[in-house]
């Protein structure tokens, strides 16, 4: 769970992120050891709660409120989970392509952006040095430090080579495939690769079958052909957008293939730069939150600022916070964090409130098995998916609205109604004149009907009324 960065002394095992900026943080009395953030928005797996609170007992997130919590104001912030970063080449000024330190670096540039689980993502470069680099790496999984492995390359398409060495790519060999996957130890968690090449589809199944993401990206894919890769065995789609061929309407590429295809995982870069918000609403749309993983595509910028780095090989100009290949000027990786990511999506580009919203709507609307009525309703607005409406069967049809003046709206009573019960709801309630719906239509509702006793009662007060102008006429 995340917190606002003032508890981050707290939560040093990086279960920390906020989506506001560092400056605006309140900071915790120096020595308490429970704290608890009062007043922040929660996301938690089940929804979010507006006004929720998070206790912190040491390092650890307890979720109860003791009476000794010093107790810390945090309205108008986001407590999210920690974030997890499947792409990232490094960050603070150095890369995981580095020493030990160098990784070290890197890993703790991103925990303060509040990134607690990073697979650390290689470059395209000699074989050799790759294979060693997995020797690295894989120690610092085996430590705790890092959750996996991705190597991006050399298995990439020479047409999209975005800033990867194009004398150092090759065709995806996989006996080359299996001594990375040997070398990283069982820490290597995802490989790159452009399916489309000799050897790609024999890749991704070698992959699969020892437990290892294949992921299609810096490809030229045809839409045939990446359907191919997914029926072998890939998973995920290297930031969907990035590096392969554009969506068109006679040739739909590898986007359409990756995007409708449940079984694969997207990754988008929600930096502002390699995505237009629209593409990314696309992808949301399409795959929905539950397929799209934010990553960050880090270099070394990150968290840093403007200069000159290297990525792998290659020297990179970071120029307002944009990295381009000093040759060429295509665009080197990120200097995005993953708190950036998260706010942008909240706060700019809308999409992940959007489609929770939806989501809501739909669960109050569909609650499928579920008899409860409108209680269920009322679970539902609290939580998108409330566990007794997790139910999979088909969603009922939508009743259709009935020609019934009496009876507007939708839900369970509704149908009931339609089949010729009459509707009394606002008899209870105390109303007395006919739903408007019926008004405009012309047709009178019994209860429109006043009694004889209030008719009366109507006739004596408009004969007063009348005779009260009188007399003032009279009088005047
Ligand atoms: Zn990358």
């Amino acid at each position: 769970m995340a917190t606002a960065s003032g508890a981050r002394d707290a939560t040093s095992s990086g279960s920390a992120a906020c989506a506001r900026p560092a400056t605006t943080h309140p900071q915790p009395a120096s020595g308490a050891r429970r704290q608890t953030l009062v007043g922040a928005r929660v996301v938690l797996p089940t929804g979010t709660v507006p006004d929720g609170s998070i206790t912190i007992d040491g390092t650890r997130i307890s979720g109860a409120t003791p009476a000794d919590a010093h107790v810390i104001d945090v309205s108008g912030h986001w407590l999210v989970p920690g974030f997890v970063d499947i792409h990232n080449h490094g960050g603070g000024g150095a890369s995981f392509s580095g020493t030990a330190d160098d990784v070290h670096k890197a890993i703790h540039a991103h925990r303060r952006h509040g990134t607690t689980t990073l697979v650390a993502s290689t470059v395209t470069d000699d074989m050799d040095l790759l294979v060693q680099q997995a020797g690295l790496l894989s120690e610092l999984a085996e430590q705790g430090d890092l959750a996996g492995i991705h190597f991006e390359g050399p298995f990439i398409s020479p047409c999209r080579k975005g800033a990867h060495s194009e004398e150092l790519l090759r065709d995806p060999d996989p006996a080359e495939v299996r001594k990375l996957i040997d070398a990283a130890r069982g820490k290597a968690k995802m490989v790159t690769l452009a399916t489309e090449l000799p050897g790609g589809i024999d890749s991704v199944r070698l992959l699969a079958e020892h437990g290892v993401i294949a992921a299609v990206g810096h490809t030229d894919a045809t839409y045939e052909q990446t359907v191919e890769a997914i029926e072998a065995g890939a998973t995920v789609a290297t930031h969907l957008f990035n590096a392969m061929p554009t969506l068109g309407h006679r040739s739909p590429g590898p986007i359409a293939a990756l995007l409708e295809d449940e079984r694969v995982t997207v990754e988008l870069i929600n930096d502002g730069v390699h995505l237009h918000p629209a593409a990314l609403e696309l992808a949301f749309r399409h795959a929905g939150a539950g397929r799209v993983a934010f990553i960050t595509d880090a270099m070394d910028a990150a968290g840093i600022g403007d200069g000159r780095y290297l990525l792998g090989p290659l020297e990179v100009e970071v120029s307002e916070g944009v990295a381009r290949l000093v040759e060429g000027g295509a665009i080197a990786g990120s200097t995005l964090t993953m708190d950036r990511a998260f706010q942008r999506a909240v706060t700019i580009d809308r999409c992940w409130t959007r489609w929770a919203r939806r989501s809501r709507r739909r669960w109050a609307r569909w609650r499928p098995g579920c008899r409860s009525g409108s209680s269920c309703r009322r679970r539902s607005r609290r939580s998108p998916s409330p566990p007794r409406c997790r139910s999979r069967r088909r969603r009922p049809p939508r009743p259709r609205r009935s020609a019934d003046p009496w009876c507007w709206g939708h839900g369970p009573g509704h149908r009931r109604r339609a089949a010729g019960g009459r509707w009394r709801g606002h008899l209870r309630r105390g109303r007395t004149r006919a739903p408007r719906s019926a008004r405009s239509a012309g047709r009178t509702h019994p209860a429109a009907v006043p009694s004889p006793a209030r008719t009366a009662r109507s006739a004596a007060a408009a004969a007063a009324v009348r005779t009260g102008a009188r007399r003032r006429r009279a009088h005047g």
